[in-house]
């Protein structure tokens, strides 16, 4: 049996910083061991910078069920606010502890003023996480507990509830999504493919650097420089997380899908590409993934060839065996198209595209803030994902590289930060990610991302994968009776959220300014695929795109105001 609050309370009362550390780390030694069971990435607690995982029993469902606290963290200092947290709710049910102020708790202990920064946010992150299960319990809705909703995955031996994936509640986040137009009415937001929305917490994230800890990275040793290099050292921890990657050092924060892949195609490319070598990619690419190849080529004297399509848009893997014979050096490819919609078999093309000795490098843009992704498994050479995609912030994006391919690849930004030594003769550079990462970086926005990113996994990539489904299931059919209307791209089984189609005599500006007119917004144009659009006979197309905060409702009215827009333009 651990120490009892009184007792916390009593032996805590006249110590000073130091010492209650030490206090910390004895109480800490009272925890009891976590099963291994329960170690979970579901039962992980986000906002701590040691490693917390925490999740509860209960003796049944309901507010009157009691739950019993069970966690456990790699830093011995985190083991004592556990312990403290424990007492704190000992004995409690689940509307005690919804009810409980357990911040008088930390208050009398002056806990607040004795710990780090980075731990009172770990405090609150693991707080955070006591309520929302405690909500669970009680078979209140998230909302009403005022905490996010996480996926928790049930373990053997102890009894958790899950939260069902709700669009609307999900919804009720972004502060764009509820802010009503002029016109008063709410927009349908089907353009996330162009930039998703930002929920309340990345928001206020931003807000909370900017008024409360702002100061450069890297760079000073005071109380706010080593605040903002926590929180900017754990953004890019959460985005190591996110795709599976082994350490968050191969992660490098640019300004976007667009500059990371100019740094590889430059840094990269440059040093390993040939004249006579050939660079394979496809006719679909978005123009970041296609220009900066074909501007390679063009320096290198190499050959920038094209993966053939199948008639609906997938990769033809008998066509790229054949093009693998001649042993490219690199094959670039999206993990999903912004016009098709395809998904492309990433981990396929890898293990192909290795054994004929390229380079993979994949364009993430689409399919990173759309469907899990892991850079280990699928061994990828090189990844890119964009912040602003991915209910983040614009103005940052991610740079993922094998270690090896790290080390292959220049910098191609020289400057502050990035080097070891500089001498009047010469300068060597630092490892990643600083090599890559020149001047100061876009601090706000990559602390931002990690928000998001944190956001994101609490929802559930797979949750959100399988929403989107459902509803382009609901636009294919709901457009599949519409004359003259052409669909591009594959099935549902090979798409993600994306769908684009043109209409016969219908021209998609006319259309869209349409569909604006019913506050519903798509996008419409070439979607920087010039070469597929010219391939397909297209000057434009309409696109609808999704992401984790639409819903079926928002689907219906696109189709309504779609099949008006129509017969109005016939006319
Ligand atoms: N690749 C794909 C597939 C995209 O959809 C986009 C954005 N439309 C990009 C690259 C470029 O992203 P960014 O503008 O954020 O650099």
């Amino acid at each position: 049996m651990t120490s009892t609050l009184e007792e916390i309370y009593e032996e805590f009362e006249d110590l000073d910083r130091q010492d209650q550390s030490l206090f910390l780390l004895e109480l800490g030694d009272e925890l009891a061991d976590l099963p291994d069971s329960a170690r979970t990435d579901e039962n992980l607690v986000h906002g701590c910078q040691s490693q917390v995982w925490l999740t509860v029993s209960c003796d049944g469902e309901g507010p009157d069920s009691y739950l019993e606290i069970i966690a456990d963290s790699d830093s011995s200092i985190v083991r004592g606010l556990i312990v403290i947290l424990q007492s704190a709710y000992r004995g409690m049910s689940a509307r005690d502890i919804l009810n409980f102020d357990v911040q008088a708790v930390f208050q009398r202990l002056h806990l607040q003023q004795h710990i780090s920064p980075q731990r009172r946010n770990g405090l609150r992150g693991m707080v955070e996480r006591i309520l929302l299960l405690a909500a669970r319990v009680a078979g209140q809705g998230a909302e009403d507990s005022k905490v996010e909703t996480v996926a928790v995955k049930s373990t053997p031996q102890l009894h958790q509830t899950a939260v069902p994936f709700d669009a609307g509640l999900i919804r009720k986040q972004f502060p764009v999504l509820n802010h009503p137009l002029e016109d008063g009415s709410l927009p349908v937001y089907l353009d996330s493919g162009a930039s998703a929305q930002k929920p309340q917490a990345v928001i206020d994230k931003q807000r909370e650097v900017e008024e409360r800890y702002f100061s450069n990275a890297h760079r000073g040793t005071y109380q706010l420089g080593v605040r903002i290099d926590e929180e900017l050292e754990g953004a890019r921890a959460s985005a190591a997380t996110f795709i599976g990657s082994a350490t968050p050092d191969q992660v490098i924060f640019t300004p976007g899908t667009t500059a990371g892949l100019n740094y590889i195609a430059a840094g990269w490319g440059r040093r390993h590409v040939q004249a006579g070598d050939q660079i394979l990619t496809t006719i679909s690419e978005h123009h970041a993934n296609f220009v900066p190849w074909q501007q390679l080529a063009r320096e290198r004297q190499a050959k920038l060839e094209l993966i053939p399509l199948t008639e609906d848009g997938r990769i033809d893997i008998a066509g790229f065996q054949k093009l693998l014979e001649q042993k490219p050096r690199v094959v670039a490819v999206s993990g999903m198209s912004n016009m098709l919609g395809t998904i492309n078999p990433v981990r396929e093309i890898v293990r192909l595209a290795h054994d004929a000795g390229a380079c993979v490098v994949v364009d993430g843009a689409q399919s990173v803030p759309h469907m899990p992704v892991d850079v280990v498994s699928d061994d990828v050479d090189f990844l890119v994902f964009s912040g602003h995609k991915v209910y983040g912030p614009t103005g940052v994006g991610v740079l993922y590289g094998r270690a090896d391919r790290l080390e292959e690849m220049d910098p191609i930004i020289f400057g502050g930060h990035m080097i070891d030594q500089v001498e009047a003769s010469g300068s060597t550079w630092a490892k990643a990610p600083a090599k890559f990462e020149a001047g100061t970086a876009p601090i706000v926005q990559a602390i931002g991302l990690g928000e998001a990113i944190r956001w994101t996994m609490d929802v559930g990539l797979a949750a959100i994968h399988a929403h989107e489904r459902v509803l382009v299931r609901q636009v294919l059919e709901g457009l599949s009776d519409v004359p003259g209307l052409t669909v591009y791209g594959p099935g549902l089984e090979y798409r993600g959220g994306i769908v684009s189609f043109s209409v016969d005599g219908v021209h998609p500006e006319d259309l869209a300014a349409l569909l604006d007119e019913r506050s519903i917004f798509t996008r419409h144009g070439h979607h920087c695929t010039m070469p597929l659009h010219t391939y397909l006979k297209l000057s434009g197309t309409t696109r609808v795109s999704f992401a984790a905060y639409n819903t079926e409702a928002d689907v219906t009215a696109f189709l309504s105001a779609l099949r008006r827009a129509v017969s109005v333009l016939r006319h």
